[in-house]
C-alpha cells in the first residue's frame, strides 16, 4: 500500500524546510482535542529527532483525559504561560499549525500575537477550506485526522524506523479521538494499515481507548443520564435531537472540561437518528452558549454550522458559539433544523 502523501515536489519542499530551520513552535486550536495534541506532540518529536528546538503551544486548557499523552507535560499553555509562549513564538523561524485552517481557531490572543510574527508557516491540516497564508500547505480534509497526515509525512520523510513508541502512541491516540474509535469517518483501508505500522511499534491501544474513553467521574456518568433522561429534545420529523447543558445543570454535576465529550454522539445511536445538537452554556461568560453538531451519512452540519452557529467543521462533526441566551439559543437550532429538513 502506498501511503505516501506528497508529491515530489511538496516533499521536497516539506525536506527543505525541516532542514533550513533551527526552532520550530508547534500550534494547535483552541479547546485541544486527542488529534489537535497527537498530531502537535508527534511533529515535534520528529522535528527534535531531526535536531530542532521543538515547542507545542496550546491556546488554553485541554481535557484532564488527555494529559496522560506522552509529552503533554513539556505543553506550554498559552492562556497560562504567555510570556513564555510569546517568547518561543517570536524566536521561531518556523510555526507549524496543525488541525485547524483558519488563525481565529487558536482564539484572539494567539491571533494577535501571531498577526506580529514574522517566522514563516507550514500548515498541516484536514479541515475544509483553510486560509492560512502557509510556505507549504499540506491540507487534506479527505483524511481522518491530523495525526493520520503527521504519521503519513514521517512515513514519506523516512521517519518511520526511528519513530518511538510514544510518537506512535500520540498519532494513534489522534486517529482514534477523530474517528470516534474508528466508528465513523474511517472506511478507508490504508487507515488501517497504518494502524497496523502503529501496533508494530508496541503500543497498547486497548489501553490507550481505555485511557481517554473510560476516564468517567461518577458525576459525569450521572450528567450523561441526566441528559438523556431530561434534557434530551427529539424532533421527531426531521430525524434530529438537540438538548441544552446550562450552567445550574453544571454546576449540578459538578462540571469540568471534557465532561460533555462525545456525549452529542449519543443521541445518533437511535435508529434512523441524522443529526443530533448540543447547546452548552459557558461557565463563565455570560450569552455564550457553545454548539457543537453531530451528523450521519451526507448530512452536511459545517454547512449549517457556517450558517446559523458561526462556525465550522467537517462534514459530519461541526462546532460553533452562539452570543445569547439558551432560549434563544433553542430558538435558532429550531429554526436551523427546519431549514435543513429536505436534507435530514
Ligand atoms: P466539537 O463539537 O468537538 O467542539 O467540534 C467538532 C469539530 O467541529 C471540530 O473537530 C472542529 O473541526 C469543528 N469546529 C468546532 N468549532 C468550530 C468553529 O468555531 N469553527 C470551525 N471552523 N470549526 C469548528
Ligand atoms: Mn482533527
Amino acid at each position: 500500500m502506498d501511503i505516501n502523501l506528497l508529491n515530489r515536489d511538496e516533499a521536497a519542499q516539506l525536506r527543505d524546510l525541516v532542514s533550513s530551520v533551527n526552532k520550530v513552535a508547534l500550534l494547535c486550536h483552541i479547546n485541544a482535542d486527542g488529534d489537535a495534541l497527537g498530531s502537535t506532540l508527534t511533529w515535534a518529536r520528529y522535528l527534535e529527532q531531526q535536531g530542532k528546538e521543538a515547542t507545542v503551544i496550546v491556546p488554553d486548557m485541554y481535557p484532564d483525559f488527555l494529559q496522560w499523552m506522552p509529552g503533554a507535560n513539556k505543553i506550554l499553555r498559552f492562556d497560562k504561560k504567555t510570556e513564555e509562549a510569546k517568547e518561543v513564538l517570536s524566536q521561531a523561524d518556523l510555526i507549524c499549525c496543525l488541525d485547524f485552517g483558519n488563525l481565529q481557531r487558536t482564539g484572539s490572543w494567539l491571533v494577535a500575537e501571531l498577526a506580529k510574527s514574522k517566522a514563516p508557516f507550514l500548515l498541516i491540516d484536514h479541515h475544509l477550506s483553510p486560509d492560512i497564508n502557509a510556505v507549504l500547505r499540506i491540507s487534506r480534509p479527505e483524511m481522518s485526522s491530523t495525526c493520520e497526515i503527521v504519521f503519513r509525512l514521517i512515513w514519506q520523510l523516512g521517519g518511520y524506523d526511528a519513530m518511538t513508541k510514544e510518537m506512535a502512541v500520540t498519532t494513534y491516540t489522534g486517529m482514534m479521538t477523530d474517528t470516534g474509535g474508528f466508528t465513523y469517518n474511517s472506511t478507508n483501508p490504508e487507515i488501517f494499515y497504518i494502524i497496523s505500522l502503529l501496533l508494530a511499534k508496541g503500543i497498547d491501544k486497548d489501553r490507550i481507548y481505555r485511557n481517554v474513553f473510560h476516564v468517567f467521574s461518577v458525576d459525569r456518568l450521572r450528567l450523561t443520564g441526566y441528559v438523556l433522561y431530561q434534557k434530551l429534545k427529539i424532533l421527531t420529523p426531521q430525524r434530529a435531537s438537540y438538548y441544552t447543558l446550562s450552567r445550574d445543570d453544571q454546576r449540578r454535576f459538578h462540571f469540568i472540561k471534557g465532561d460533555a465529550e462525545g456525549l452529542v454522539n449519543l443521541p445518533l445511536q437511535i435508529k434512523g437518528h441524522r443529526l443530533s445538537i448540543s447547546l452548552r452554556e459557558d461557565s463563565e461568560k455570560n450569552g455564550l452558549v457553545w454548539v457543537s453538531l453531530r451528523s450521519v451519512d451526507d448530512f452536511p452540519c459545517n454547512l449549517m454550522a457556517e450558517e446559523f452557529f458561526n462556525g465550522g467543521g467537517h462534514k459530519n462533526a461541526s462546532g460553533g458559539k452562539l452570543y445569547c441566551s439558551l432560549p434563544e439559543a433553542e430558538r435558532i437550532v429550531r429554526e436551523a433544523v427546519k431549514k435543513y429538513s429536505h436534507l435530514l
